[in-house]
């Protein structure tokens, strides 16, 4: 019986699993699928999780009770009590658990039988120990910026990247000594103790708001880690597993890196943001406008579209913002959302608030859909958007947005821009399209001031009573 599990049940209930991953990778990649996405991931861990528990080598299982006891104690707070907003840290800290656990499965390996391995298997385990330990400090820094915890503006001095590179040169060479003559163990807690510091250094460099691309780099480490891990255990179903968890964090990296116009470089040593003038004052005069003119404007739009950034969600606007979607709708204009990849400060951002707001999905436009229509748009409105909609991405090559693909909002006729002040977005520099003739500034919390369009709008005669 023992055998037909081992050989038979288990590797199909791992083939099951890994189809399952595959899947829920396919349809995560779109809101409508995404649910059914989640929850085939959940069936395929589950199977896995209880096939490998069956294997006959498993003997004792009070060590797996307790571990699945502490798991859940920890997994169901963070799921069920964590709010929408604090997400990117809520995933880092998860890298790091995932990432602590194949660092120290690896360790455990090598000291169980680190001195008989093979040179490909000591290859295996030296890179699961060294990316899982440098994911665990480097991902503890992300959650700890992004929750503000730690320091989130780049912490960058002279020689810092010839330091770091020095640290992990010294990791490496050590792990290829220990390939070589695994018998040298004292190297082993030297390798540990470099990656952890690495991870750390790593991270501490970037900038608070380029977490969400170093966490998705960091969950690519981890995969690679744990796929490491397969090969060390002997175990297909990790391989798999983490082989598609690095892929896909890299590919999400390369997309997101892609959509800010920087390289993995820049991201990683740039220190984009240290010098960033955050915050300066423009004094060149804007045209601004009141929520009631707002409303009135909106009223004669034929077609609208809406906006959303980063100040939407710092402001939790979105409610409100659907209200006024729903309004505008019911007295006749045609309303889209404009999604950009990287509005906000994580991927999915905008999609993740509007779906939260109940806003139906076919109302939402990527990049490359909206752009052509922008020139025969009556009225948009920007909500708390700023990098993604400035138009210095095309014309200025002195900028830092300079070449990333932006919301050409200022093809439209008219444009309101809603936000508090005049100050920068993340990149730090000033938006010309805030004085364009065509634009007028509505100032104040997203949330307040849309709420009082919405008042001003719904006051209004309907159209048919004009
Ligand atoms: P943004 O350029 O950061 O601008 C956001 C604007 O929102 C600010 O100018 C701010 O102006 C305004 N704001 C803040 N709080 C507000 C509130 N309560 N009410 C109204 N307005 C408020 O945002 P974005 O246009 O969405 O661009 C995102 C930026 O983040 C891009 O540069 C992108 O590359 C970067 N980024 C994105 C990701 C991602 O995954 N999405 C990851 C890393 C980096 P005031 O202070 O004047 O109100």
């Amino acid at each position: 019986m023992n055998q037909v599990i081992n050989d038979t049940i288990v590797p199909l209930a791992y083939l099951f699993a890994a189809g399952c991953f595959v899947l829920s990778l396919r349809w995560l990649s779109h809101p409508t699928t995404a649910r059914r996405g989640v929850k085939t991931g959940e069936i395929g861990m589950l199977v896995a999780v209880v096939a490998t528990l069956v294997r006959f080598e498993i003997v004792e299982y009070q060590w797996i009770v307790l571990a699945l006891v502490a798991g859940a104690a920890l997994g169901v707070p963070l799921g069920l009590l964590v709010p929408m907003t604090a997400v990117p840290q809520r995933t880092a800290l998860s890298h790091a658990f995932g990432a602590l656990a194949a660092g120290i499965v690896g360790t455990a390996e090598f000291y169980l039988s680190g001195p008989h391995e093979g040179a490909v298997t000591m290859v295996a385990l030296g890179i699961e120990v060294v990316l899982g330990f440098l994911t665990f400090t480097g991902s503890l820094v992300a959650a700890g910026k992004l929750q503000g915890i730690v320091r989130d503006r780049p912490l960058v001095y002279r020689g810092q990247v010839v330091v770091n590179l020095g640290i992990l040169g010294a990791a490496l060479v050590m792990v290829g000594i220990l390939v070589a003559d695994p018998s040298m163990t004292f190297l082993f807690p030297i390798v540990v103790a470099l990656s952890l510091l690495f991870g750390a250094l790593l991270v501490i460099r970037i900038g608070g708001a380029d977490m969400p691309t170093v966490i998705s780099l960091l969950n690519s480490f981890a995969g690679v880690a744990a796929s490491m891990m397969g090969f060390v255990l002997d175990n297909k179903l990790l391989i798999i597993a983490g082989a598609l968890d690095g892929s896909s964090g890299l590919i999400l990296s390369i997309i997101m890196c892609r959509a800010m116009n920087r390289s993995f470089a820049n991201v990683l040593l740039g220190g984009f943001g240290a010098t960033a003038a955050v915050g300066d004052t423009e004094q060149r005069p804007v045209r601004s406008i009141d929520p009631e003119e707002t409303a009135f404007l909106l009223d004669t739009a034929r077609t609208v579209v809406i906006v959303p950034g980063y100040g939407m969600a710092a402001a939790q606007a979105q409610h409100k913002v659907r209200e006024l979607a729903d309004l505008l709708l019911r007295r006749g204009a045609d309303v889209k959302f404009a999604i950009h990849p990287v509005a906000g400060r994580m991927p999915g951002h905008m999609n993740v608030l509007l779906a939260e707001a109940d806003v139906p999905y076919d109302q939402l436009y990527d990049l490359e859909q909206i752009n052509g229509e922008f020139p025969q748009t009556d009225m948009v409105i920007v909500i708390g958007a700023n990098d993604v909609v400035n138009p210095a991405a095309r014309t200025d090559t002195t900028s830092p947005l300079y070449g990333m693909p932006i919301l050409a909002v200022d093809q439209a006729a008219s444009i309101i821009v809603v936000k508090r002040s005049m100050r920068s977005g993340f990149a730090g520099v000033e938006n010309e399209l805030f004085h364009l003739d065509k634009t007028q500034m509505l100032f104040g919390d997203a949330k307040s001031v849309i709420g009082d369009v919405v008042q001003e709008l719904s006051r209004l005669p309907s159209r048919e009573a004009v």
